[in-house]
């Protein structure tokens, strides 16, 4: 039975990947952070049934003792490093924490998989943010970085470090640079589940208004199920390496909400506000990414259209605000 190590497990990708590695037979370890409320805790492997399957161990990616305690002593075949301050908003916030654990967590974790399970393959939840100002149109994993966040700032590190260690120890670490991607488990700060919980109020009559910041804001968005499949893959090729995973579609903020009115019979002109208060303080524009040699060297597709994927995420604020 091969094994998994899995940081940021009681996140979204954490929960689908942990149910994509318990379908393919591995065990799996969940590494989490002790919190003092633990009914919150695990809220998205329960969503997907797994979560009397995942092994939850404890630790945190800024103490470099806890994560090599962990690899020395689960001896994981493959190690997935998806914890992260993953919020680009919070990052101009707390600059200092993202940095600390979306940039030198990555390192702690790399040190104890070189120090305690050489052998291990490691996988590295890098970001399209990192691309930022785009330098191409269409963005590949040769296009130049130019972030634009603390948050993107941070997750280049993660992707340098990775790719360091795999040429300075040879160690079998790959950097997944994936665009958005969402589900009904997306954290309800992002704009997409923001747009389909809020809908979802204004529809039940919870609410009114819904406010957004830079709908002119472009994103090539894709569905969590779909992109945890190709982290997977990445790690069972023979020769480490990097990839875009990406739909190669993108689409403005103001028309995935549309989207999301539409589907429950609502005016989106009627409810939606602008709140000036919503823009960043440096905003990327569009992101639109390139997998071409995702699909070909891993024979990875994004299956799940922005339509299906918005839709699957109203019906699912619905149900859950209807058992409230
Ligand atoms: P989430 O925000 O849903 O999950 C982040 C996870 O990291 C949570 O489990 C969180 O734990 C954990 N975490 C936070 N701080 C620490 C810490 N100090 N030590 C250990 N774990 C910590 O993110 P996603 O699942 O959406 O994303 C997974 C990864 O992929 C992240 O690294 C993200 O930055 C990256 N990414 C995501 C994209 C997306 O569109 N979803 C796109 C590109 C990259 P807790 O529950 O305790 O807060
Ligand atoms: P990001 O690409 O990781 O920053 O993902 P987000 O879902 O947080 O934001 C995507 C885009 O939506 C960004 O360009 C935001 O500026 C834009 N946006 C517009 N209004 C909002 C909002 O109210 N919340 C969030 N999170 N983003 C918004």
């Amino acid at each position: 039975m091969p094994r998994a190590l899995i940081t940021g497990v009681t996140g979204q990708d954490g929960a689908y990947l942990s149910q994509l590695l318990l379908e393919k037979g591995y065990e799996v370890f969940g590494m989490a952070r002790r919190t003092s409320n633990g009914d919150f805790h695990d809220g998205r492997m329960r969503w997907l049934k797994v979560v009397d399957k995942v092994r939850i161990v404890d630790g945190d990616l800024t103490d470099l003792s806890s994560m090599a305690r962990l690899v020395k002593e689960f001896q994981p075949d493959e190690v997935y490093n998806l914890g992260a301050q993953s919020f680009v908003g919070t990052s101009w916030g707390q600059p200092l924490l993202t940095a600390n654990v979306t940039g030198v967590g990555v390192a702690n974790i790399l040190e104890a998989v070189r120090l305690a399970k050489p052998d291990a393959r490691f996988y590295q939840a890098s970001s399209s943010e990192m691309y930022g100002l785009i330098q191409e149109s269409h963005q590949s994993e040769s296009t130049p970085f130019y972030p634009r966040s603390p948050y993107a700032v941070a997750k280049l590190y993660g992707h340098w470090i990775t790719v360091n260690y795999r040429e300075s120890f040879g160690l079998h670490a790959s950097s997944g640079i994936l665009f958005n991607h969402e589900s009904p488990l997306r954290g309800i700060e992002f704009v997409t589940r923001k747009v389909t919980d809020g809908v979802a109020r204004i529809k039940l009559g919870l609410g009114d208004k819904l406010k957004l910041g830079n709908i002119d804001a472009k994103r090539d968005w894709g569905h969590a199920r779909d992109y945890v499949r190709a982290m997977w893959l990445m790690l069972q090729q023979e020769v480490a390496d990097d990839y875009v995973v990406a739909t190669g579609r993108t689409t403005t903020v103001r028309d995935m909400c549309k989207i999301a009115f539409e589907h429950l019979g609502l005016k989106m002109d009627d409810h939606l506000m602008i709140d000036p208060a919503l823009f960043r303080p440096a905003e990327v524009d569009v992101l639109l990414g390139n997998p071409a040699k995702a699909e070909a060297k891993l024979g990875w597709r994004s299956e799940t259209s922005l339509e299906q994927m918005i839709v699957e995420m109203v019906d699912a604020d619905m149900e859950r605000l209807r058992l409230r």
